[in-house]
């Protein structure tokens, strides 16, 4: 099943193109801080099973990085808090785990 969102600005507008952030699918969300997240295995899509497991494992471990309070990352390319919003490219390119910077902050 897919899973979305509507992404807003800082005053709670819906970004521009309205069409285009009303439903913005995604491949997890989570709490930031909190104890809840969802992946959604429907973006993810590949038929190679290893790749999709290493993909659900960087997603889960970057929304739980959220659950912990943590914002996404600009210290690290290669932390699995990068803002992975936009492409399943950012997804595949980082490690499954938080960089050293990130890891200090929990
Ligand atoms: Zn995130
Ligand atoms: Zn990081």
């Amino acid at each position: 099943m897919d899973i979305s969102t509507t992404k807003k600005d800082e005053s709670g507008n819906v970004l521009k193109p309205e069409s285009r952030y009303s439903d913005w699918g995604v491949f997890g969300l989570g709490y930031r801080p909190g104890c809840s997240s969802i992946v959604s295995t429907f973006r993810l899509g590949t038929s190679n099973r290893k790749l999709l497991l290493e993909r659900i494992k960087k997603v889960c471990n970057h929304e739980l990085g959220h659950n912990f309070g943590l914002p996404h990352c600009t210290s690290s390319e290669t932390c699995v808090l990068r803002d992975a919003a936009e492409t399943i490219k950012t997804v595949d390119n980082v490690d499954d785990t938080l960089c050293n910077i990130c890891k200090a902050k929990i």
